[in-house]
């Protein structure tokens, strides 16, 4: 982030406009709903900031911007679009300590101007770096569809009434209370009685919460999918958006934990090479103790929660406290690797099963039916494999498989460092190496993709 956004209070503070044109025009329709005195310097300008000077509402200098004129001013704007003008503008404004935006100026400018949308006091601005105006335009265009104009009101009054919520404990309590009157409660009291009908609806909700009895606390278990935040259900989205305490792995990755809510405190459970390790106890715990306090928990794990994530230790623990509970489904890792190589997991007339299977669990490698997983036509999507190729290799070969197996790699599934590595099951341990496969991995044992996006090791026929 080149430009770092902040809002600026420009209450009483001088803002100095240069130019008169209808890029000066432009920016001084923004200007004049902030609450800044703000000075117009041209020789000759536009009948529209003429008139707006006849109203009182800007001071109007008909003469080009001199040095000490933008004493104490807070920010200037170079709105002539000449080069040479708005260079020596910027030096005087510079030099009086004042921020100096020129219009359409990225490297001359200390800040750039966001596109808004304005429901005061919410406003949200977008900024795309200057990058692409485009987009900010059509963000905004959806921004403005998806704000209701009451917003604005509502939130006025809210502030004139947030200190009597304050009766409310802080955290969930108070943010239901406040969900309740933005989300329903606020509109319809709007809609049918204008903002009086707001001012009296605002004690009773307030009553309502403080005698309705609290929500007890509750862990929802959910599925992150493979990394992708695309990848995430609308579900697993609302969930993250709600929650009071959230509960990760090393595999969910920060552009996931970005989507969550803010103020929500982030816990990372994952075990890290050389770091202290959360033994599975321990997290139960965790969770245990902060729904009691009345949290909304969010226990996010990879993919799906219930593909090797040790869910039912943690349902377990949750039910002896008595502590309500819900699962939300991923994308599993096996499915975003299948999708990425373009194959599917099953096929008529091929295989109608498939098995996933984990290549190490709590006593090092996984013993597992060889013999079937051996057996020809057969699909197996091997999670946690990387560790343990020589050892899936070995076993698979004494039981039978074809040497030529096809065997896929596919490391960072469902991510934009998604990598595929097509071997076959005699070549898999060196082919990994080579690869130099280090991120987490599904091995497609029996499944090669569909179009090699791989550099192809020696050709391998389809089984
Ligand atoms: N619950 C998870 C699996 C957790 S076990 C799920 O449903 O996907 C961790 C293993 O999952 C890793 O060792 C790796 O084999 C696999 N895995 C997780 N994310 C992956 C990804 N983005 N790409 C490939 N494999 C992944």
């Amino acid at each position: 982030m080149r430009h770092f956004p902040i809002f600026l209070d420009l209450r009483g503070r001088r803002v100095i406009v240069c130019g008169g044109g209808e890029v000066a025009c432009a920016k001084l329709r923004t200007l004049m709903r902030s609450e800044a005195r703000v000075s117009v310097f041209c020789p000759d300008p536009h009948p529209a900031i003429e008139a707006l000077a006849a109203e009182g509402r800007l001071v109007l200098q008909r003469r080009w911007l001199a040095e000490g004129d933008a004493l104490c001013a807070a920010i200037v704007y170079g709105a002539n679009g000449a080069a040479a003008e708005d260079a020596r503008i910027a030096g005087i404004g510079r030099r009086a300590g004042a921020l100096v935006n020129i219009v359409d100026d990225l490297d001359g400018s200390d800040f750039i101007s966001p596109a808004l949308v304005d429901r005061d006091p919410v406003v949200v601005a977008i900024g795309t770096e200057g990058t692409a105006p485009v987009l900010a335009r059509s963000i905004k265009a959806e921004t403005e569809a998806r704000l209701p104009q009451a917003l604005g009101p509502l939130a006025r009054i809210a502030a004139e009434f947030r200190k009597r919520v304050e009766a409310l404990p802080p955290g969930r309590q108070r943010r239901e209370f406040w969900a309740r009157y933005f989300d329903h409660a606020g509109p319809s009291a709007l809609a049918t009685g204008g903002e009086t009908a707001v001012r009296s609806r605002l004690p009773e909700l307030l009553v309502e919460a403080r005698v309705g009895t609290a929500d007890p606390g509750r862990v929802s278990l959910v599925g992150a999918g493979p990394g992708d935040p695309d990848l995430l259900t609308l579900r697993a989205r609302q969930r993250l958006d709600a929650a009071d305490v959230i509960v990760h792995d090393r595999l969910v990755p920060q552009p996931v934990l970005d989507l969550a809510r803010r103020e929500a405190l982030f816990i990372d459970v994952g075990k890290r090479a050389g770091g202290p390790s959360w033994g599975q106890d321990a997290i139960d715990r965790l969770l245990v103790v902060h729904a009691r306090r009345g949290a909304h928990v969010v226990r996010l794990k990879s993919g799906d929660p219930g593909v090797f994530g040790r869910l039912d230790e943690e349902l377990d623990a949750l039910d002896a406290a008595g502590i309500d509970w819900e699962v939300v489904p991923g994308v599993t890792a096996a499915a975003a690797a299948a999708a990425g190589i373009g194959r599917s997991l099953t096929r008529r007339d091929r295989n109608s099963a498939v098995s996933f299977v984990t290549a190490e669990d709590r006593n090092g490698q996984a013993e597992q039916d060889w013999r079937a997983l051996a057996a020809p036509g057969h699909v197996t999507a091997v999670y946690m494999g990387l560790r343990s190729a020589r050892f899936l290799q070995g076993r698979l070969l004494l039981h039978g498989a074809d040497p030529a197996l096809p065997v896929t790699a596919v490391e960072n599934a469902g991510r934009p460092a998604r990598r595929i590595i097509e071997t076959t099951l005699s070549q898999l341990p060196e082919a990994l190496a080579r690869g130099g496969v280090a991120g987490p991995a599904i091995l497609f044992l029996g499944l090669a993709p569909r179009a090699s996006e791989a550099v192809p090791l020696p050709a391998v026929a389809e089984a």
